[in-house]
């Protein structure tokens, strides 16, 4: 039949924190970009595969390609500037006779030969394909922070590769955008722009793209943290838990407003994040401290969490005094915490304990409390 499978792989993988390209990183034993070359190889009637790379890979590439010994001709060519160059390379390495031709993006290796066949056997049919699945998510159009417009979910698909096409419409589509200086970030969109229709067939949720460190990570690894503290109780101060102000006839005594619930899930979040502990990070010497709301304290540990591009996986706390019973609010600081750490409340799990009069505690001298969280670095 004729058909011939473009494979991109030119990738540079900014986000992936290392300055090769992503799509010969190691996947479950092998060069990630192997794996849908495999895929491809490995369907009988798929005549030439042609791998666009980087200029300086290709020597790694084509090793890569002859040591799989698959029976499929494969070629390995240097990219473009773009993705769309590279793609336009390689359909021009194709033999000219090609009828249908298969591009796929080298950074999706978990493509399957079902959903392949799927869009190839749709392509027979409309020509023009590509695989996609539908948006579970509400999507915004936003500009300058604004919400512009809401666009019906139900009409909004998230575009994967493969995506399969008449040899001859799509190599048009190409030369036009080229001609024309139009860029789009698919090969759908190009068809599309010579006003041919374009046909959807459903993906799966697992062919994703390969974009972060954590999507070539099967299991999310978790960041644990601890934290302590304990603050004395004295005469004319109120008493702050978790940001909440609660009614008893003493409060707890410190350079900040002495919240000792807040303290332990700051060191907590620290310890998670391996950045020290609120003594560096906020010195009870400093006076621009002195009284301040730790729930500030807490949002300003969050800043840091962000800029490591953490997030707060889960919470817990336990809060010891003998008095006052602070049951009753063990709510209100949940939604406290939660508001300042911008997360669900089913993250956070707050505890209140007595220690049965015995020690500090026990004799009302002081409250303590333990936190411990769990940190991620992609939210799910
Ligand atoms: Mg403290």
């Amino acid at each position: 039949m004729g058909v011939g499978v473009v494979i991109a792989a030119a990738g540079s993988g900014q986000r992936m924190g290392d300055q090769g390209n992503k799509t010969l990183l190691n996947l479950r034993g092998k060069p990630m970009v192997l794996h849908s070359i495999e895929v491809f190889a490995a369907l009988p009637r798929i005549q030439e595969i042609v791998v666009v790379t980087r200029r300086a890979d290709l020597g790694s590439v084509q090793r890569l390609v002859s040591e799989a010994k698959l029976s499929t001709a494969i070629s390995v060519i240097a990219g473009g500037k773009e993705r769309q160059d590279s793609v336009r390379y390689g359909l021009e390495a194709l033999p000219a006779k090609t009828k249908w031709v298969i591009i796929h993006d080298g950074a999706r290796p978990y493509i399957t030969s079902e959903i392949t066949l799927a869009a190839l056997e749709a392509c027979y049919r409309y020509k023009a394909v590509g695989v996609a699945v539908p948006v579970k998510d509400t999507i915004k159009v936003v500009r300058d922070g604004l919400i512009r417009e809401t666009p019906q979910r139900s009409e909004l698909w998230m575009m994967q590769t493969p995506q399969v096409f008449s040899y001859p419409i799509i190599v048009r589509a190409h030369q036009h955008a080229h001609r024309k200086g139009f860029k789009a970030t698919d090969d759908c969109a190009l068809v599309e722009a010579l006003g041919i229709p374009v046909h959807i067939v459903l993906g799966d949720y697992a062919n994703i793209k390969v974009t972060t460190p954590e999507d070539l990570t099967e299991r999310k690894s978790y960041l644990v943290g601890f934290g302590y503290d304990v603050h004395r109780l004295a005469d004319n101060r109120p008493l702050i838990l978790a940001g909440i102000e609660i009614p008893f006839e003493r409060g707890l005594e410190g350079h900040s407003d002495a919240d000792v619930a807040a303290h332990a899930v700051m060191d907590a979040l620290l310890g998670a994040a391996g950045l020290g502990d609120i003594g560096e990070m906020f010195p009870d010497t400093d006076p621009q401290y002195k009284g301040i709301s730790s729930l500030k304290l807490l949002a300003k540990v969050c800043a840091f969490l962000d800029h490591e591009q953490l997030f707060v996986n889960n919470l817990d706390l336990t809060i010891m005094a003998e008095k006052p019973k602070l049951a009753p609010w063990k709510n209100k600081m949940r939604t406290s915490l939660a508001r300042v750490l911008g997360i669900s409340e089913a993250r956070i799990n707050i505890k209140a304990t007595t220690t049965e009069g015995l020690g500090f505690v026990g004799k009302g001298e002081g409250i303590a409390a333990q936190a411990a969280a769990s940190l991620v670095r992609s939210p799910d």
